[in-house]
């Protein structure tokens, strides 16, 4: 570890050395968080159609009167014939305003006219729906286009109403499949290998011997791969000894596009993740990051495989996935690598630490102020993996001297 470089510099070196995967078609059904890779235009106006805002009348726009009711149109189901001065069409919200029609009128706005006098226009759809028949009703004054959704006012035909690179979500989905496009183009989901290292480590549930601590990596590690939109393509624990180390690297290097690899990338006579990625043919693009926590991390490539030695602590190694590695599976994704990042004032002095930059878990609240960042916890070692709970963001704190005192303002980095 000669010289540490910086968070800004390691994220560079990181998203150069990305080449973006291929990608495949997806039924919209199983498009949630991938990002799409191509813009999604619309080969249709939506609404396709002139349709009613309201259940009502659709007529000729003008003064009040009476109109003679001369049918029905409800969605889905057109009227066949034409509205003309004197008569109006039952219509319901989402169907097609008919030919000569300009205007809905509420239903609530109109009155029934029957034989013995006015009454309200709520019964009047109950009556007509019990016996049928041409009822006349009376009507207010009406503007032209009024309760009238004109065709193509939410998307024009040939819109491009989502952008390659964009993250499907649940609005994304359905805005697809309202210009009527069932399967979307999208990235591959990187795959991910998760190599967790470690003699002391046993599997939740399994009892503790002595000297052996249960080995948390492994989860929180995937499931951030999961929530990146990669997959876990493989999941292993090896042991601290040299031939099984480079075994299971060397597995993971072939079958997928990213390997992760948890602990024994440190300097100790038992860290052997260094030595075996290099043997492997993997390039070293940096080692050794100024950062707290996170110093000991290491990145290369073997051709267009990434290969992350991220630190055994939890936090380091949450933190360092966080910063480097996210990146990456988002651009190999095609999607902006950037996590979003925003100013908040802190809420509790912060010592500086003079060598490196540090990243403190913070849980972000609104004041009048604007938003605040309180540390998680009072001790944010690398060890305290609770420190990452109910962690919004991390603030990232510049190297120096002194400390930050409550109130400054810091680059908060969303989690
Ligand atoms: P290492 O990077 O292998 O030197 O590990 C640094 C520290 O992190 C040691 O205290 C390890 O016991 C701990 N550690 C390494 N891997 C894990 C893991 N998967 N879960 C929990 N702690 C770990
Ligand atoms: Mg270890």
């Amino acid at each position: 570890m000669s010289q540490l470089i910086t968070i800004d510099e390691a994220r560079k070196r990181v998203l150069f050395a990305v080449i973006r995967l291929g990608d495949e078609a997806v039924p919209l059904d199983a498009a949630l968080g991938r990002v799409l890779a191509e813009d999604v235009t619309s080969a249709i106006a939506v609404p396709p159609f002139d349709s009613s805002g309201m259940d009502g009348y659709a007529l000729v726009a003008g003064p009040g009167g009476e109109l003679e009711v001369i049918g029905e149109a409800r969605a889905g189901h057109p009227f066949a014939g034409s509205v003309a001065p004197g008569s109006a069409v039952r219509i319901s919200t989402g169907a097609l305003v008919p030919e000569g029609a300009d205007a809905v009128v509420p239903v609530e706005r109109t009155a029934a006219v029957k034989p013995d006098g006015i009454e309200a226009g709520v019964r009047l759809m109950h009556d007509m729906a019990a016996h049928g028949g041409h009822d006349r009703i009376s009507v207010p004054e009406t503007t032209r286009g009024a309760n009238i959704r004109r065709a193509g006012e939410d998307i024009p035909i040939n819109a491009v109403v989502l952008r390659a690179g964009a993250r499907l979500g649940p609005a994304e989905l359905g805005v697809a499949a309202s210009v009527g496009r069932a399967q979307v183009s999208c990235s591959l989901r990187p795959r991910v290998a998760v190599l967790i290292t470690g003699d002391e480590l046993t599997p939740p549930g399994e009892p503790l011997g002595p000297g052996r601590i249960y080995g948390s990596n492994g989860f929180a590690l995937a499931a951030q791969v999961e929530r990146a939109g990669a997959v876990v393509s493989g999941r292993s624990t090896v042991p601290d000894d040299p031939d099984g180390t480079r075994a299971a690297i060397a597995q993971a290097l072939d079958a997928a596009d990213v390997v992760l690899v948890s602990g024994g990338v440190s300097v100790g006579p038992h860290d052997h993740v260094k030595p075996a990625l290099q043997e492997l043919g993997v390039e070293e693009r940096f080692w050794g990051v100024r950062l707290r926590p996170g110093k000991p991390t290491w990145f290369g490539t073997r051709d267009g495989t990434l290969a992350f030695g991220l630190p055994g602590n939890p936090v380091s190694a949450m933190v360092t996935f966080q910063l480097f590695a996210r990146p990456a599976l988002a651009a190999l994704q095609g999607a902006a690598p950037e996590a979003p990042r925003l100013t908040a004032r802190l809420d509790a002095a912060i010592r500086r630490n003079p060598q490196r930059e540090q990243a403190i878990r913070v849980r972000l609240l609104q004041s009048e102020n604007g938003p605040t960042a309180r540390p998680t916890t009072g001790a944010q070692g690398s060890h305290v993996l609770t420190s990452m709970l109910g962690a919004d963001a991390l603030a990232l704190i510049a190297p120096g001297d002194g400390e930050l005192a409550a109130g400054d303002r810091v680059e908060v980095e969303l989690l």
